[in-house]
């Protein structure tokens, strides 16, 4: 069986290994648009900050090396783009060459959203999502920095710059930071931890313009703000051009997949941040682009390439930031403050717990990030709880059959 993958992240990476896992006769290829460096062809976006902030080498960010590939017996192909898809005739088209396929993963991913203002797409405006952005953003010498967005990647990018003692301001829409990741209440311990660290906050504040070719200010409908670079963290969009009008797609514009990671046309798959699909919290259709959804609809869809008829139990978002000493971390829907039910203090941990009826459908923890793979579980099986007597992470321990996988230690292991 010819297997194509379009894509070479953490939703194809894991993809490959469980196809590897049942069949070693297939050939795979593995298709991804980034031209990397010989030698170098996978990292982690998710740690691009700590390169960019210097705490992580360029030997450590790239990952994965060739002998993974030649292992997994792969035929990789970097520089080279999907533009399009004969589903009817099995051809995946590219830049290059065409291919005819037996079965097609689309592992794609997605790419930073730019919101539409004049001069966006100005010299010294960055967005961050792959090596290349990493590596023109570090290598930037402003002193004044915006960050239009405060996103995770807005955040995370502020918190980075932080040690080369650049004056950050960060332009917030929503009255506060990080409102599609934590609640309010949390955001805002994150806020003036970042603000304690010298970091502007300015909420409930649109950008009009970012002027100047290169940079010079960014003027929003309150004020102008000088500055020498701006880095735009406002979301993403799923990459799924070369698909469209084949496929059939989600309400936000993500590949439509069902629980098998099957989309609407026979032997083509997805997987990772270009999908969107079933939330186990209450099955609306959504996508959730974080890094454990990608790594885990990568491994569902793979098992089925090979046949072997693989059930996701639905979309969870789980998301944690470390803010110099102190880890954030959130799970499921936290956002409704009247389905926040439960609440611990505790040894310098914060324990937050939001129920419908008595399920767990999230929760936010302050300070510790160890019970996450284990709360992650419970929300997904649907745990019937007494929440008048539960007090908190310990007591999830027993609520998990003992074949739960270790969520968190395997989440990490590909970083
Ligand atoms: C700075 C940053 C920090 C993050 N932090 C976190 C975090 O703390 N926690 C978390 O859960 N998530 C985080 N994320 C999100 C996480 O990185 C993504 O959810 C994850 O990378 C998605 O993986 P993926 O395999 O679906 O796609 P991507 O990582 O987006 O990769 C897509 C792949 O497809 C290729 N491709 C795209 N289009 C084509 C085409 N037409 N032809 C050929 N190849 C193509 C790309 O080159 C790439 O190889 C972060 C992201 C960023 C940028």
């Amino acid at each position: 069986m010819k297997i194509f993958i379009v894509g070479n992240s953490i939703a194809s990476i894991s993809a490959v290994r469980e196809i590897r896992k049942w069949d070693t006769k297939s050939s795979i290829n593995v298709i991804s648009k980034e031209a990397l460096e010989p030698g170098m062809p996978y990292y982690s976006p998710v740690v691009l900050p700590y390169y960019i902030e210097g705490t992580l080498s360029k030997e450590n960010l790239f990952s994965i090396r060739d002998d993974f590939y030649r292992y997994m017996n792969v035929n990789l192909k970097l520089g080279e783009r999907a533009i399009k898809v004969d589903a009817k005739n099995k051809v995946l088209m590219t830049d290059k060459s065409e291919y005819k396929y037996d079965k097609l993963l689309i592992a794609s991913g997605a790419s930073p959203r730019l919101p539409g203002i004049p001069g966006e797409r100005n010299k010294r405006v960055y967005v961050l999502r792959t090596y290349e952005d990493a590596e023109k953003i570090k290598s930037d010498d402003s002193k004044e920095v915006v960050i239009i967005g405060g996103g995770p990647v807005g955040v995370e990018s502020a918190l980075a710059l932080l040690r080369f003692k650049k004056r950050i301001t960060i332009i917030e829409i929503a009255p506060y930071i990080l409102s599609t990741v934590f609640s309010r209440r949390v955001a805002e311990m994150i806020e003036r931890q970042l603000i304690e660290n010298g970091i502007e906050i300015l909420k409930e504040e649109k950008p009009i313009e970012i002027s100047g070719n290169p940079v010079k200010s960014v003027k929003t409908n309150k004020r102008k703000i000088k500055c020498s670079s701006v880095i735009i963290g406002v979301g993403v969009v799923p990459n799924v051009d070369f698909v469209s009008g084949v496929l059939k797609f989600g309400p936000r514009g993500g590949i439509l997949v069902d629980d098998k990671m099957r989309t609407s046309e026979p032997d083509i798959y997805a997987a990772g941040d270009c999908i969107e699909l079933r939330s186990v919290i209450d099955d609306s259709i959504r996508p959730f682009p974080v890094w454990a959804n990608a790594m885990e609809t990568g491994r569902v869809a793979g098992a089925n390439i090979v046949g072997k008829n693989v059930n996701y139990e639905g979309g969870i978002r789980v998301n944690s930031l470390t803010v110099f000493d102190k880890v954030y971390f959130s799970i499921g829907d936290v956002y409704d403050e009247e389905k926040l039910r439960k609440e611990i203090k505790g040894d310098g941990v914060i324990e937050l717990y939001y129920f419908e009826r008595n399920r767990l459908i999230g929760a936010e923890i302050v300070g510790d990030v160890k019970y996450a793979g284990l709360i992650k579980s419970v929300i997904r099986r649907k745990v019937k709880i007494n929440i008048d007597k539960f007090n908190g992470f310990r007591d999830l321990i027993g609520m998990t059959a003992p074949s739960s996988k270790p969520v968190k230690i395997f989440e990490q292991s590909l970083l």
